[in-house]
């Protein structure tokens, strides 16, 4: 095993996953002084969703003015004010990656695959499968919905489970004639299957694209049959070529018979160009956030469906209440983790939970 770095032996914290959750907790805890290391499996990013809405308010009052000044001008400030209409996903990891590579208090190291994480009385740490090893006061995990370090925060109830269904993933141009007609998301009705649009808001406040999801409980057995989904785990999202065309050609007539203009024609062509991302839906429902020194954040602490539409405003809450907790305090990381799990732990539950009722009327699991 290669031996531990003393640079980064020194980090106050490490953090295990760098999308949108450990992005924004590694500014929020260094808008409070605080030093991490952010592990990233990935050498890029790994997209999670097409939309994101960013409530401004609660994403300014976890950074610093740095970041803040970093985030506003790659998003548009007025587009952040605006709150009703989503960002491109992309667009909300390049803003926060930005003002993540332009601080001085965070490192962020890619190829970084976590495989095992634990602690000793002193520290916590991180092992990646190439031997390396990082230590430090305390450890977050944003790993995501099959996180590895909730494996360790929660032995006994280590997996999210399916929720039953899919949601077919894309993004579409949207015909000028229909840009000034849109309003904020809207959810479609087919037979037992669901279309929700998310008109996209540009840096400059403009609607020209729009994100959409395809909730769809009609191909279970074809995820369990290729290994996507196995018992009542989700162990992979799907390469596009992994399911058959037959599949995509009826989901191309399924959408022209279902849906209205301008979506279908979108949705059409972004099927026929295989421009679109399967994503079988899990969820999670925390029992318990912490052990010592270890914590989990966003998806690796609460999965939930898509359709709550708060994923990433509920990670933002934990990077908040994470930094207010190990931020500027002299205490033991250990009892800055409890208020952080205190604090945070039944909203978690909540949300969820509003999830899982509209799961289980959707998909009849
Ligand atoms: C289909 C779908 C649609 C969604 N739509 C919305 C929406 O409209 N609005 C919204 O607010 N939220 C939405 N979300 C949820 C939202 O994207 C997340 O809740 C939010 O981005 C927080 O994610 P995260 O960073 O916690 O986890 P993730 O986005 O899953 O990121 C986890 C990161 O950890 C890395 N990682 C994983 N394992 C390891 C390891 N062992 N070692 C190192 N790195 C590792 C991954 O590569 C990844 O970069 C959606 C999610 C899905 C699945």
């Amino acid at each position: 095993m290669a031996p531990v770095s003393e640079d980064v032996a020194r980090a106050a914290t490490v953090i295990v996953g760098g999308s949108l959750g450990g992005l924004s907790t590694a500014l929020a805890l260094a808008a409070r002084g605080r030093a991490s290391t952010v592990l990233e499996r990935t050498s890029g990013r790994t997209q999670r969703g097409v939309a994101i809405l960013v409530s401004g308010a609660s994403l300014s009052r976890a950074l610093g003015e740095r970041a803040r000044e970093i985030v506003g001008a790659s998003l548009g400030s007025a587009s952040m004010r605006q709150g009703t209409y989503p960002h491109a996903w992309w667009d909300v990891y390049s803003a926060l990656r930005a003002a993540a590579d332009a601080e001085p208090l965070i490192t962020i190291v890619e190829n970084a695959h976590v495989s095992e994480v634990g602690q000793t009385g002193e520290y916590a740490w991180a092992r990646t499968d190439d031997g390396r090893e990082w230590r430090a006061e305390a450890l977050l995990g944003a790993d995501g919905y099959r996180s590895i370090v909730r494996r360790y925060v929660d032995a006994a109830r280590p997996a999210a489970t399916y929720a039953g269904y899919v949601v077919w993933l894309g993004q579409s141009d949207l015909p000028g004639s229909f840009a000034d007609r849109v309003g904020g998301p809207d959810f479609f009705t087919g037979a037992n299957d669901m279309l929700a649009v998310y008109p996209l808001i540009e840096r400059d406040g403009s609607v020209t694209r729009y994100g959409w999801g395809w909730f769809d409980p009609n191909h279970t057995a074809l995820f369990r049959r290729i290994g996507a989904v196995d018992g009542s785990e989700v162990k992979y999202t799907p390469r596009v070529g992994a399911i058959p065309d037959d599949i995509y050609d009826a989901m191309i007539r399924r959408a022209g018979a279902q849906w209205d203009e301008p979506w279908r024609s979108g949705v059409v062509q972004a099927f026929r160009d295989r421009d679109v991302v399967a994503t079988p839906i899990t969820e999670y429902l925390p029992d318990r956030v912490v052990n010592d020194r270890i914590a989990v954040l966003g998806d690796a602490a609460h999965a939930q469906t898509p359709m709550t539409g708060a994923g990433f405003e509920e990670a933002v809450a934990d990077a908040a209440a994470l930094a207010e907790a190990l931020g500027g305090s002299e205490d033991d990381v250990r009892d800055a983790l409890e208020r952080y799990e205190f604090a945070r732990l039944s909203g978690m539950r909540a949300r969820v939970s509003v999830g899982q009722s509209f799961s289980r009327s959707f998909a009849g699991v």
